[in-house]
């Protein structure tokens, strides 16, 4: 079950050196509902991640342009190795050198809902909606709400589009990933992600070194 599994996840990272969390990070999850999160990520290549939880990992989709809130944007996303849910606040500066290097701003987080059914009215989970290629959900973030679909692209199965589904909380003149670019859990931008946060790390080996001597 490859969609479950967390290795790649875990044999990517080494957790002596990243402040990423590991698997044994286990939230418990919230029993009304489906977290999804976008974290920006300022790594080789700017990105945003989107993330939705299906089960108890976060199934994960990097997206070069971010979201749009137009309905006649198709962004591509590329998927990646599903996350732990312990990933969702995790916002800082994974140390260059490490897979992923470079800052993550958690940039918008909420609850969704699948907006499939069956043939007999119930709700289609959404791991059987991404199965089948074509998923679509509702989400209740900060920045975007809204009905939004992932559409895997022809016969390329590593080519998805993200794209923002024609209802009401569409909006072709709005463009947040432009005008709200700060973390939705601490306000802050990713330069001062970037400059608070590494500091820090390299005080806490400074300390190792010292005591460990
Ligand atoms: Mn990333």
């Amino acid at each position: 079950m490859s969609h479950n599994s967390l290795d790649e996840y875990l044999s990517k990272r080494d957790f002596a050196s990243t402040p990423e969390p590991d698997a044994s990070d286990k939230r418990p999850t919230n029993g009304n509902g489906h977290l999804f999160v976008i974290q920006e990520h300022d790594a080789t290549s700017h990105h945003f991640d989107f993330r939705l939880q299906v089960g108890d990992v976060l199934r994960s989709w990097a997206v070069p342009k971010g979201p749009s809130t137009d309905p006649r944007e198709r962004r591509l996303a590329i998927p990646t190795e599903d996350h732990p849910l312990g990933y969702a606040d995790f916002e800082g500066v994974i140390p260059q050198g490490q897979y992923g290097g470079g800052t993550v701003l958690v940039w918008d987080a909420g609850q969704y809902h699948g907006l499939e059914t069956d043939d007999g009215g119930s709700p289609l989970p959404l791991e059987q909606q991404l199965e089948q290629g074509h998923a679509t959900f509702w989400l209740e973030g900060s920045k975007l709400k809204g009905g939004y679909a992932l559409i895997r692209n022809g016969s390329y199965n590593d080519r998805w589009l993200l794209v923002k589904m024609d209802d009401d909380e569409a909006d072709a003149r709005r463009n947040p990933v432009n005008t709200e670019p700060e973390s939705i859990l601490s306000g802050r931008s990713l330069a001062e992600i970037a400059e608070e946060e590494a500091p820090a790390r390299e005080v806490a080996t400074a300390g190792a070194h010292s005591s460990s001597s």
